[in-house]
């Protein structure tokens, strides 16, 4: 399995969160691992994205060490490994890791030792994110992405991140157009809680990929164009339904999707904080929206061509999905 939509603070589950608590002393606000789950993961009455997005503060809290993060990195990649995965591509913002007085080059060396921790086939994206006071961050993530930008086993690619209804994507042209004077992919976060035109802003800026984009068959238009330029879109079926990216999930548009020829993925997003997993995903659209293994075997492919890596790795994803 392939997973390219994992944000590193949404996958602080609760043993991690443990294991990082004890490593650098910091107390755990709860007094057993039921109330720490609580904290640690979005309750069935999340209402929107803003909602889920308050989920973030305490797995951030145990992010603002060099040691908390490269054991974080770490983690994520041998909790993902048991389960099977082949290829993870984790994504974090740096500027959020900036309380304790790190700088965004020390987060991210940070993240590429937890890298280089685990066995497993692992690339970083640098998040932007979405504010309106925060340009120069930004400016400065894009800058540090195009120093540490590699081909595999490394920092590949930057996304845009956070509250997309409140924070229109097309104000962020200026650190889109840095990137793409430097050369570095990117994928944006788009049609999730925003509608297609912010898929439609992204595309324009250059994104080579979507983050969710559920929301992409409002125009139909832009599904066609989408389908023609094989923009591949990085699901993440149970974020979309905890954060009310779409209201009833049997109008999910997966099987819609995939029939018109879209390069659908399937992924976490935020596994610790949505309760999930890679597994749990592909069972969760078996059994909602009848995904066959001829049509898993496809999502993954997908996945393998969608992936923010060399062409080599990419055959190497793909001969191992297809034996
Ligand atoms: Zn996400």
């Amino acid at each position: 399995m392939i997973d390219l939509h994992c944000h590193l603070d949404g996958a602080i589950t609760l043993e991690i969160a443990k294991t990082l608590g004890n490593l650098q002393n910091i107390e755990l606000p709860a007094k057993n691992d039921d109330e720490l789950l609580k904290k640690l993961s979005v309750p069935e009455t999340c209402e929107s994205l803003n909602d889920f997005l308050q989920c973030f503060g305490l797995p951030l809290r145990l992010l603002q060490t060099k040691e908390g993060i490269s054991e974080a990195v770490r983690l994520v990649q041998e909790n993902a490994k048991s389960q099977g995965l082949i290829y993870l591509e984790i994504r974090f913002a740096p500027q959020l890791h900036l309380i304790n007085g790190l700088t965004q080059e020390e987060v991210i060396l940070a993240a590429l030792d937890g890298l280089k921790a685990s066995e497993l086939h692992t690339n970083l994206i640098l998040c932007l994110m979405r504010s309106d006071h925060n340009q120069d961050e930004n400016l400065e993530t894009v800058k540090l992405a195009k120093k540490y930008l590699v081909k595999d086993e490394g920092v590949v690619a930057i996304d845009l991140a956070g509250a997309e209804a409140l924070f229109k994507t097309k104000d962020f042209e200026k650190e889109f157009s840095l990137a793409r004077d430097y050369g570095i992919p990117f994928t944006i976060h788009a049609g999730e809680a925003d509608g297609a035109e912010s898929v439609k802003t992204a595309l324009k800026l250059g994104a080579k990929r979507i983050g969710h984009g559920v929301r992409v068959n409002e125009d139909p238009e832009l599904l066609e164009y989408i389908v023609k330029n094989e923009i591949p879109l990085e699901m993440c079926p149970n974020s979309n339904r905890q954060t009310k990216a779409v209201s009833d999930m049997t109008k999910y548009p997966l099987q819609e999707y995939l029939a018109k020829g879209v390069k659908v993925t399937i992924n976490t997003d935020d596994p610790a904080i949505c309760r999930t997993n890679l597994k749990n995903e592909f069972s969760y659209i078996e059994k909602m929206y009848g995904i066959t293994s001829d049509q898993k075997k496809q999502l993954l492919l997908n996945a393998a061509d969608a992936a923010f890596c060399s062409e080599n790795f990419k055959k190497y994803l793909k001969e191992n999905i297809l034996k």
